[in-house]
């Protein structure tokens, strides 16, 4: 097996971080409201999938 051949430092471990903070499997961003959504799911903040509103919200 590799094995890491040095301690990787705090510094580089958050640059890493911050990168991929919001491509984590999981989540995905909205195209409509640019708000944090499920993927293969109507949004749910604004209810829209592919382009197209879904559900209508009531609190409008
Ligand atoms: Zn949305």
């Amino acid at each position: 097996m590799g094995v890491p051949k040095g301690k990787r430092s705090k510094s580089n471990n958050r640059h890493r971080r911050a990168a991929q903070k919001l491509t984590l499997p999981g989540f995905s961003v909205c195209p409509q409201c640019h708000g944090l959504k499920m993927p293969h799911h109507a949004c749910g903040q604004c209810g829209s999938y592919k382009g197209r509103v879904i559900v209508e919200k009531a609190a409008e």
